[in-house]
């Protein structure tokens, strides 16, 4: 049985005093044990949220971490052993931003993979195809290159400690969701490329949509078999929303 997660990636967002506002939020909420709640501030507010949720189920990540995992010489990037001292569990690798809009290549997100599990956190790999591949009936291919790209390298094992988020590019940001079928479609997929390669990785990997959603559409996404919880990006910024739909996830 797989419990069912749900995490907010708040991207580049937030002051000192709307992370306090947002952190205050949600600890408010009442959260199911039955759903990991996670939350991925920026950087600069990991520490601000690690001490505001101590003593709660909530955890903290990163959005993103260097390619290797201890010290170095490699000005403005961030360690995985220093996140996980700072308190994070978990990082996001491949976000589509991340892929497109900063160059982020296939071996940098095998390497990142790689340095966080070495440290312990948890890689939130993003997958997902755009517009134009979708269009083009390239969506199974595309992810699938992108989980093979990990696997190739590190085997399929390492999906038994990390967790995959199907992110359709058209649909992140954009107000579009994906209708539950067609996100249960790419998830079942998944599903099934990890499995041609070890069934009981495959059957164990949870597997997070995202793009769009709200506490409105949550509910039918989740209740997909292949679904197990969500990514969330704005509607993390509110903590009433996101406490609606970690409570979708519960029911
Ligand atoms: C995301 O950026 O991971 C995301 C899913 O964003 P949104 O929910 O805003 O579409």
């Amino acid at each position: 049985m797989r419990r069912l997660m749900v995490a907010g990636n708040w991207k580049m967002n937030g002051t000192r005093a709307s992370v306090a506002e947002l952190l205050k939020g949600l600890k408010s909420q009442e959260f199911s044990a039955t759903v990991e709640v996670a939350i991925f501030p920026t950087f600069l507010h990991v520490n601000e949220a690690v001490e505001a949720l101590q003593g709660t189920s909530v955890k903290v990540g990163a959005q993103n971490l260097a390619t290797q995992s201890g010290p170095g010489a490699l000005t403005g990037e961030v360690s995985a052993s220093q996140l996980t001292d700072a308190g994070c569990t978990l990082v996001l690798i491949g976000h589509s931003e991340r892929r497109q809009l900063l160059g982020e290549a296939e071996s940098v997100l095998v390497e990142k993979f790689k340095a966080a599990q070495e440290a312990g956190l948890v890689p939130v790999l993003c997958v997902g195809e755009t517009l134009a591949e979708r269009e083009a009936d390239q969506t199974f291919d595309v992810v699938g290159a992108q989980l093979d790209s990990i696997m190739d390298s590190l085997g399929v094992e390492v999906f038994s400690r990390a967790v995959i988020a199907y992110e359709p590019v058209w649909a992140i940001g954009t107000g579009l969701t994906a209708t539950p079928e067609q996100a249960q479609d790419v998830h079942h997929a998944i599903r099934a490329r990890l499995a041609a390669r070890n069934a009981e990785v495959a059957q164990g990997v949870r597997l997070l949509y995202g793009g769009s959603v709200k506490a409105a559409n949550a509910a039918e996404l989740f209740r997909m078999p292949d679904i197990d919880g969500g990514l969330i990006g704005g509607a993390s910024l509110n903590a009433d929303e996101f406490g609606a739909i970690c409570r979708a996830a519960g029911n």
